[in-house]
């Protein structure tokens, strides 16, 4: 783990000073200008000793092994366990954030687990997870440590997923994801009104990091709306972003229409009818989305995957429980042969719906004993 003090931070490399004496970080397209002592709208990156340094590497909320299907993505080794964890801090401000105590957290008495890369590693290996999950925050905010981990991972066959809103800069969006196995993409709506009313951020950056991952990068992408009634979820808006997916990222990255629950500042909203989830996905069909999914909600038709040329089931969904599997050897549909988009085995994970919360102390112990 690279030596440093966590009250003085990790120094960091994507900053520059302004001419009227301030700092800039220039890790995300906030670019928050700071003067010493100050911490940028993340709270977890901030100016110390005239640069900027993250102040959470080797530090989390906590971890936990889930079905990958609950990041989710469905055509990414579908079936394994996934070890999840998060750190603190978000720079979005999503007035209709699912995770609040986490990702809005000031305070770092919730990074109650140290845990170097080496070890997140070794406890994936350990619990027999296939990959490891950036998630519960975005991990954009702690770069320096998501890649860390991640080349740990690599060194151990674990393959890495973030689960990002993709609002980063160009630069170091490439060094990230040059490390990365897999994404699921928060397209959180269509419209500049939205982020800029909902979440404190812009449209065009997330649109851009899209485009760079489908185009540029070898990195597996889902992508995740939530619709929130009244705000997101008018056929207009729907139509416009699955034709945008369609024509900027192409018919097999499947997208995840899921459902919202009244949270944090925004209680005051209904949750999302089934039926405008299932709207939604016909609509995304229609427009030539070759696998759509609902989420948040039980509904086994609309989590299951199917072919997209002759309509076989191919992977049956309830939950997180995998049921049909007509796949053959080489991810394609037994039926007609058709391949299947993503990264699929030849058979599926076995993990089931289960979660299990981890924690690492126990894990550190074995790791040092073993040398
Ligand atoms: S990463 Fe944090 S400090 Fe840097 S620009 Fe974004 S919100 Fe500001």
């Amino acid at each position: 783990m690279p030596d440093h003090d966590p009250v003085s931070g990790l120094p960091t490399e994507y900053w520059h000073r302004l001419e009227d004496g301030r700092v800039q970080c220039d890790l995300c397209p906030r670019f928050c200008r700071l003067h010493e002592g100050q911490r940028g709208l993340c709270f977890v990156r901030g100016r110390r000793d005239d640069r900027i340094v993250l102040t959470t590497y080797g530090r989390s909320s906590g971890f936990c092994v889930d079905p990958v299907e609950k990041k989710p993505l469905n055509h990414f080794l579908p079936g394994t366990p996934v070890l999840s964890f998060g750190t603190a801090g978000c720079n979005l401000a999503c007035k209709f954030c699912q995770n609040w105590d986490m990702s809005k957290s000031r305070e770092m008495d919730t990074l109650a687990d140290r845990a170097s890369p080496e070890l997140v590693a070794y406890m994936a290996g350990r619990l027999g997870a296939r990959s490891v999950a950036f998630t519960y925050n975005d991990p954009i905010i702690f770069h320096e440590y998501a890649i860390d981990i991640a080349r740990a991972c690599r060194e151990h066959g674990i393959k890495s997923v973030a689960v990002s809103s993709g609002y980063v800069a160009p630069s170091p969006r490439a060094a990230f994801y040059a490390e990365m196995d897999a994404v699921n993409l928060d397209l959180k709506a269509f419209s500049e009104r939205f982020y800029k009313k909902l979440t404190g951020s812009s449209l065009g950056p997330v649109l851009d990091t899209a485009r760079y991952i489908h185009a540029e990068t070898g990195v597996w992408m889902e992508l995740t709306t939530l619709l929130i009634p009244g705000e997101n979820d008018s056929e207009a808006e729907i139509e416009g972003m699955t034709r945008w997916v369609r024509e900027e990222l192409g018919s097999e990255v499947p997208m995840h229409f899921t459902a919202f629950h009244p949270d944090y500042k925004m209680r005051q909203y209904p949750p999302t009818p089934p039926e405008t989830l299932a709207r939604a996905r016909e609509i995304a069909l229609h427009n030539g989305i070759r696998y759509v999914y609902t989420g948040n909600v039980h509904d086994k038709a609309g989590q299951s995957t199917y072919c997209s040329e002759c309509g076989t089931l191919l992977i049956g969904r309830d939950w997180y429980r995998l049921s049909e599997w007509e796949l053959d050897a080489g991810g394609c549909c037994t039926a007609c042969g058709t391949p299947c988009a993503g990264v699929l085995e030849a058979e599926p994970g076995a993990w089931g719906a289960r979660r299990l919360p981890v924690r690492p102390a126990a894990f550190a112990r074995e790791l040092e004993a073993a040398g």
